[in-house]
């Protein structure tokens, strides 16, 4: 019913959104809000927050309403004295960490008016960390804001031709040239030999025919796009690449193994580093995207979007429906003039396993291209490769692989003293400069840590965006949750502040905070006190991406948002449903038969998993992967796609009837925000619906199973508390699927799966991403080299006009129809002897299949491909006439 196909507008090749498939699930609108829209006329002031009317306040039993912070004695007996010199101490510590490394940070020194720490490349001596590692990051951070392109291991025909863009169309006039380029790019997915059997081929049936060597057509195409990669080495074991403080170590500094091939070194003197790591930098790639009228064109719907954004200000059923109309990048856009010139692009980076059979972790780091209509932006097409990482193991220092990215796209802003990069425009026929603008870093679980520079822990400050909130330990441990309301008889001093305010909505850390929170860290004398600071503040170490331009770059922390995959496919699922099954741990002085939720067990468990997995012919293919019985399979690698069908597609009907009645209705709420939050265009007012409903969910949680006890603090994990943030993050960032991990990670799987060719399964990887690039590129600067760029019209199809195609299977002859089908049809087009079609394309490119193709499968499983939401003015009057008849009937 609610998995329809007009909730997801995309062709079938598009990325598929497991999130948005249940998007439009529940939209109701029975909230009044009164502030519909005004969060769209302050954009360039501060996102509205969530109206704290609102919120209704979590009533319960008189017991916990009687646990009023004021009344617990614990809360008394704090010694108001012992307090003061506490703070007087931390804030001393603050003070002087702040005057040591706000003055060594000058080359991160603040822009003034902007309050934004900046890098300036000046002589001003750099205080670094005690730390070594943090000493690392700022070391990478001080190289990458003194780069340029003249110091970043490009040849000088490249950096010319950044500087001084070919301003000519590539021509392709010669038939010979034309059929190399066109045989090159259909091998693309097949080996050398393949190309030279198939010009062998050609040469011998037409003689006269000149087509280019593999070398030659290898050379042409990097010529023509232009894009080069830089190869820096790294250590074999992949601890770290020897770039910025490694750039002159001869042994790794983590495993110490040779950078040089050692028998080499022996036999020749000559120095063959062992493994390197490639980068293919953005430049060549901005400047092929505008190359063609086509591609300039497409690179305005940015400015169309920030137009069509700042025109509907005033409309109250304006939406977010992009990045862009987040205050965030308005306040940017405003602040920098921001023109259709400009390119703003976003990193994402991810490990990935390439090899089934043999353990090997490739990192994956690719650039993605705003400015693109987020229908093209995240095809494989579009999505540029930023750095092939080859394993076998996790980096230890991933910043060593990221320099080099991030230390070009650096030199691109420094270019023309700011002004930007010089990229010939087809559609203006002009050279023109364009800035690189920074707006979001992304990254699974592991590399975000790396790529943000925080910690994942249970510290004070545990929350991921930096907010105020201070969480609470049991008694006699020192890992803190995200516990927002006070226990009861709780006597630990440093957490007993009173309940969490609801009815103020999270605010994230801002710039300012960051930085002096990052000074703290950096100013450590000694490990025990990086370790108190690192856990006072959620800092492991500067990001990498403070080396950006401040003027150009969205700046670190506002450059991160939360990423919805995790957030609430993988960490809620993996709370939930142990909290349901009784699997969480029980403390000594709690009693595990006192948790009443607990009814996933036994038998109940075990028909549960057989329902989920029966649901699975019901899923249309387009969801990709329907859970799997989760009494079988939860605890072997539940996908995030997985959980998020199971608990937000299956939950709400599968767990009413199992689920006392309170823990199902709180379980709604979440559903309902949830279904909000994943989609790719939610009004304002949708947004506060979204963040009342979730707000009234976590408070409810902490209520109903936590109920203030201290032993249970570990039920409070971080994702309830990061879920207060999720919807203020929409009026600030735009729909969170636009930053999701989804579909960061499948744009990566794409470009791996690409990489790792059956034919070439040990192949170099590094000359595939940029063979791959380059095409990419040819693709942008000669359109019509893309074959891919027209919807393909198969052979045998019909076309039936205004974009619909009837595809095969279809009857041989023509069937007689009769009864009603005969009727209906006679009426229609006035025959009744028709041909019937398997499936239809329909102008959006989806194809829907008919009943006559689908009855003729027979698999056992087989899965349905859509359901058709079918609105028929007829079928209504038909169905009100029937209850007429029987209303009339039965009175
Ligand atoms: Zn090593
Ligand atoms: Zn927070």
């Amino acid at each position: 019913m609610y998995f329809t196909q007009d909730n997801h507008q995309r062709s079938e090749n598009d990325s598929i959104h497991p999130h948005d498939q249940t998007t439009e699930m529940h939209r109701s609108r029975n909230i009044t809000v009164s502030l519909i829209h005004s969060a769209k006329k302050t954009h360039f002031n501060r996102p509205q927050p969530p109206n704290d009317t609102d919120l209704e306040p979590y009533r319960d039993s008189p017991d916990e309403t009687d646990s009023h912070p004021d009344d617990n004695p614990a809360f008394e007996e704090e010694d108001p004295d012992a307090n003061q010199e506490q703070i007087d101490t931390a804030r001393a510590e603050e003070l002087r960490a702040q005057a040591v490394v706000l003055a060594s940070f000058h080359a991160l020194a603040p822009e003034p008016e902007a309050g934004v720490p900046a890098n300036t490349a000046d002589d001003t001596p750099t205080t670094h960390s005690r730390i070594e590692h943090v000493k690392f990051a700022q070391q990478f951070i001080e190289e990458i804001s003194n780069a340029t392109l003249d110091n970043g291991k490009l040849d000088t025909d490249v950096i010319e031709s950044l500087r001084d863009p070919d301003t000519s169309a590539v021509d392709l006039s010669d038939p010979d040239i034309r059929l190399s380029l066109d045989l090159f790019m259909a091998c693309n997915n097949a080996s050398e030999e393949t190309y030279k059997a198939v010009r062998a081929s050609i040469e011998s049936r037409f003689p006269e025919a000149k087509v280019l060597s593999y070398y030659s057509v290898k050379k042409l195409v990097a010529n023509i796009s232009g894009v080069v990669s830089i190869l820096d080495d790294m250590c074999i074991k992949s601890c770290h690449a020897f770039t910025g403080p490694f750039a002159d170590l001869q042994s790794c500094r983590t495993c110490s193994a040779p950078r040089y091939d050692p028998i080499q070194i022996a036999l020749t003197q000559k120095k063959n580093p062992q493994k390197q790591a490639c980068t293919i930098p953005l430049g060549p790639q901005i400047q092929a995207l505008r190359r063609s009228q086509h591609g300039a064109s497409a690179m305005r719907y940015r400015d169309k979007k920030i137009q069509e954004i700042f025109d509907s200000l005033d409309d109250p059923n304006a939406v977010y429906d992009d990045i862009f109309c987040g205050n965030d990048y308005l306040d940017l856009h405003e602040r920098l003039n921001l023109t259709s010139d400009d390119t703003t692009v976003s990193f994402s980076i991810d490990g990935a396993q390439l090899y089934q059979n043999k353990k090997s972790d490739t990192w994956i780091a690719i650039w993605i291209i705003m400015d693109l209509h987020p229908n093209s932006r995240y095809k494989k097409k579009h999505v540029l490769p930023a750095l092939i990482v080859p394993g076998p193991d996790k980096p230890d220092n991933l910043d060593s692989f990221m320099f080099r990215s991030f230390h070009h796209l650096r030199a691109l802003q420094r270019e023309n003293n700011g002004l930007g990069l010089c990229v010939w425009d087809a559609l203006k026929a002009t050279v023109i400069s364009s800035r690189i603008i920074f707006i979001l870093g992304t990254a699974d679980a592991v590399a975000l840590t790396e790529l943000d520079g925080r910690v994942g822990h249970h510290g004070t400050h545990g929350c991921r965006l930096g907010c105020d909130m201070k969480g609470r330990h049991k008694p006699g441990t020192g890992h803190y949750y995200a516990v927002h309301l006070k226990p009861n008889n709780y006597t630990v001093e440093a957490c007993n502040h009173p309940d969490y305010d609801f009815c103020n909505p999270p605010l994230r850390s801002s710039v300012e905070n960051y930085h002096i929170d990052l000074a703290k860290v950096i100013a450590s004398r000694n490990q025990a006190e990086y370790e108190r600071n690192r856990k006072l503040t959620g800092i492991s170490k500067p990001s990498i991406l403070n080396g950006l331009d401040p003027d150009f770059t969205l700046p670190v922390p506002l450059c991160f948002s939360v990423d919805l995959m995790h957030l609430l496919s993988l960490n809620l699922g993996e709370l939930l449903i142990p909290l349901w099954r009784g699997l969480l741990p029980c403390d000594s002085t709690d009693n595990r038969g006192s948790w009443d939720w607990v009814k996933l067990v036994d038998n109940v468990w075990t028909e549960h998993g057989k329902l989920v997995a029966a649901a699975t012919q019901y899923f249309p293919s387009s969801f990709h992967r329907p859970p799997r019985n989760p009494a079988e399979k939860i605890s072997s690698g539940y996908k995030a796609t997985e959980y998020y069908l199971y608990l937000f597609g299956l939950g709400p009907a599968y767990f009413r009837t199992i689920l006392p009645k309170k823990y199902w209705w709180n379980f709604c709420k979440l559903i309902h925000g949830v279904h909000i939050l994943v989609q790719r265009s939610i009004t304002c007012q949708q947004i506060r619906e979204a963040h009342s409903y979730l707000v009234q969910f976590v408070e409810e949680f902490e209520h109903i199973y936590y109920q203030r006890r201290p032993d249970r603090i570990h039920f409070c994990r971080p994702v309830i508390h990061t879920l207060l943030h999720t919807a203020p993050e929409i009026s600030r960032i735009g729909p969170g699927s636009y930053a999701s991990q989804f579909t960061m990670e499948r744009s990566i799987g794409d470009l791996g799966k690409d990489i790792h060719q059956p034919s070439n399964p040990f192949g170099n990887l590094c000359q595939l991403a940029l063979r791959r690039s380059q095409i990419n590129a040819l693709k942008a600067v000669c359109p019509e080299l893309d074959k891919d760029a027209a919807p393909h019209i198969p052979k045998f199809s019909h076309e039936a006009g205004s974009g619909y195609i009837f595809l095969r299977p279809r009857d041989r002859n023509a069937i007689l129809l009769n009864g009603p089908e005969e009727e209906a049809v006679l009426l229609d087009c006035g025959r009744s002897q028709v041909l019937r079609w398997g499936r239809l394309r329909l102008p959006n490119g989806q194809v829907a299949r008919s009943k006559y193709s689908e009855s003729k499968r027979t698999a056992p499983n087989k899965r349905i491909s859509r359901n058709v939401k079918v609105v028929m003015f007829l079928i209504n009057y038909l169905v009100s006439y029937q209850y007429l008849d029987e209303y009339r009937w039965s009175s």
